[in-house]
């Protein structure tokens, strides 16, 4: 059964789907996320490129089984379909922000009937009612970020990553109304009828994701050390243990460890004696 995935055509959240994608294992030519639509090579699979903003309406209505977007999207757009997984890319905010000027510092300082522009008018108008605070939502499609200084609206509600957009346009964040980030969502339907296909694609993209914190460490230590060499790398099943032909003084270990702890692991294994230290990327990690 042919599986329908949506992807967004442009825009910050792009690039890095289609490059899980491509490292989960889907074959694609390199043009691929250029075009409408594209077959994937090796699985029976079609991709839909659409703006970001049109994923969730695509799945939903079925057009497509499943997607990438960012969670603000779908949490605007209010239809009902199902989160798969979390690609921990495109973090950001959805952030309550108001002029320098007006001195406010909270939600509690914006005044009754203030206007807030925003491109989340559903998101907006929730997180005010949530708060006892009756506004009026000016509805915009970008750049909501100038919109106070040309006096359209007293504040915004816009998506914030590193906040320098808020700092170069003088506005001060007062609240946030939640964190976003890249999502795979699947129509519920499809889940009955495809949830082999659409958790088998979900799992690939999550080993990719796994495999990218990890690094696949080879070393040759002294058979002595290796108590020591057992207790600095505890892991899940500690480190597999090769002999070495033609060697009774030294073994052979692999272990896969944290990117973070690269640095430390060659450094102390080095101080134990070892030769040979490999460290190499990992593709893709199932536990
Ligand atoms: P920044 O200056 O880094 O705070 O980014 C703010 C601008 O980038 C705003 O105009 C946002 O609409 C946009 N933006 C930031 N993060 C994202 C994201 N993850 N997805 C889509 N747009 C974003």
């Amino acid at each position: 059964m042919t599986l329908r995935m949506a992807v967004p055509n442009k825009g910050r959240l792009n690039e890095r789907a289609l490059e899980l994608l491509h490292k989960a294992g889907l074959e694609m030519d390199i043009n691929w996320g250029r075009r409408l639509y594209a077959a994937a090579e090796n699985q029976d699979m079609e991709v839909m490129f659409v703006r970001a903003q049109d994923v969730p309406r695509f799945i939903h209505s079925g057009t497509v089984d499943m997607g990438i977007t960012g969670l603000d999207l779908i949490l605007e757009a209010d239809l009902d379909v199902e989160w798969v997984l979390d690609l921990d890319f495109g973090h950001c905010r959805l952030a309550v922000a108001a002029p320098e000027a007006t001195g406010y510092t909270s939600v509690e300082d914006i005044p009754e009937g203030a206007r807030v522009a925003t491109s989340f008018p559903n998101l907006a108008w929730q997180f005010f009612a949530g708060r006892g605070k009756n506004v009026e939502i000016v509805r915009v499609s970008g750049a909501a970020e100038i919109t106070p200084h040309i006096g359209v609206a007293d504040l915004i509600v816009d998506l914030v990553s590193s906040g320098s957009t808020l700092r170069t346009n003088r506005l001060v964040e007062l609240d946030s109304i939640m964190h976003s980030q890249a999502v795979i969502v699947a129509n519920p339907d499809s889940l009955q009828s495809k949830g082999k296909e659409i958790n088998d694609l979900g799992s690939s993209v999550e080993s990719v994701l796994l495999a990218e914190k990890k690094k696949y460490l080879m070393a040759d230590i002294m058979s002595d050390t290796l108590p020591e060499v057992e207790r600095i790398f505890p892991g899940v099943a500690g480190p597999t243990v090769m002999n070495i032909a033609g060697r009774d003084d030294m073994v052979a270990i692999h272990v896969v460890i944290d990117k973070s702890e690269v640095y430390d692991a060659v450094n102390s294994l080095k101080s134990m004696g070892a030769k040979g230290i490999l460290t190499l990327p990992i593709d893709r990690l199932v536990p």
